[in-house]
């Protein structure tokens, strides 16, 4: 059945934090696994919900592990924020961000306008995971949203993955605004389709001849399947075994890590 899928996949979306490295410790030789990648012909996209790197930082982090992505070659959430909003507020738009200074200068280059606590007319509230959240940007933005702003979370994710366990996500902050507000964010990473959909558009392929590797069910699996893309699990990351096997949707590939999907990929083209 895997060899099923795996004969008709043209293209991989790929997530990054616990598929490719948790925090800033490789998982596999992550050199050998690209070059897998390239020598089947497969192309190739990095997905990821995490904002709090801009792609440029992402293609750095990738190149101190050896690995050169082409440009184009990586997505995060914080872009895919940037064209919603470009696309809702076409005349520009006051936004208060509760994230890093990376999310701001990403949502800056689309006609948006990031302002501090001074400024009176806001339109949107865009909140993700902040390494200097503070009870006053809290209760900034939750005041915000309670006055009307648009409420839009980058992307759900509760937890990262990091070498010291599970710590908290941007899911973790955005969560603490819906209490204090009362209403709920509009998230805009997996496992809403956004992300996947610009994915697919920028690889050209079709979502069935696409497969999706990711390491948390409730974003890149859930996300995968409703746009109708081929999915795999690897388990170095957020999800267990077992969460999978229990999982609806269950993910149609389950590896130890991305090193052994690729190398039952090699030894079935061999
Ligand atoms: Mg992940």
């Amino acid at each position: 059945m895997v060899a099923d899928i795996l004969k008709n996949i043209k293209a991989l979306i790929i997530d990054m934090d616990g598929v490719l490295w948790r925090d800033s410790q490789p998982l596999g030789d992550l050199k050998g696994i690209f070059h897998s990648i390239e020598a089947l012909g497969l192309k190739y996209i990095l997905a990821t919900n995490n904002a709090t790197r801009t792609v440029d930082e992402y293609h750095q982090k990738l190149s101190g592990f050896g690995v050169t992505v082409p440009e184009g070659g990586i997505i995060n959430s914080a872009q895919a924020v940037g064209i919603y909003l470009a696309e809702q507020y076409p005349e520009g738009a006051n936004l208060y961000v509760v994230g890093q200074p990376s999310l701001k200068s990403t949502l800056s280059q689309y006609n948006l306008n990031v302002v501090d606590e001074n400024e009176k007319d806001v339109q949107v509230v865009v909140a993700s995971m902040d390494l200097s959240l503070s009870y006053q940007k809290l209760k900034h933005a939750s005041l915000l949203i309670q006055s009307g702003c648009e409420f839009i979370g980058t992307n759900p994710d509760r937890t990262l993955p990091t070498p010291e366990g599970l710590t908290p996500g941007s899911g973790t902050v955005i969560g603490a605004l819906e209490i204090a507000s009362g209403r709920t964010a509009k998230y805009i990473g997996k496992p809403e389709p956004l992300l996947y959909e610009m994915a697919l558009r920028r690889l050209g392929v079709r979502p069935e001849e696409t497969l999706a590797v990711g390491d948390r069910l409730e974003t890149d699996i859930i996300g995968a399947h409703a746009a109708g893309v081929h999915t795999a699990l690897v388990l170095t990351g957020a999800s267990t075994h077992e969460q999978a096997l229990a999982y609806n949707p269950k993910p149609e590939i389950i590896t130890q890590d991305f090193t052994e999907l690729m190398s039952i990929w090699t030894q079935r083209k061999n």
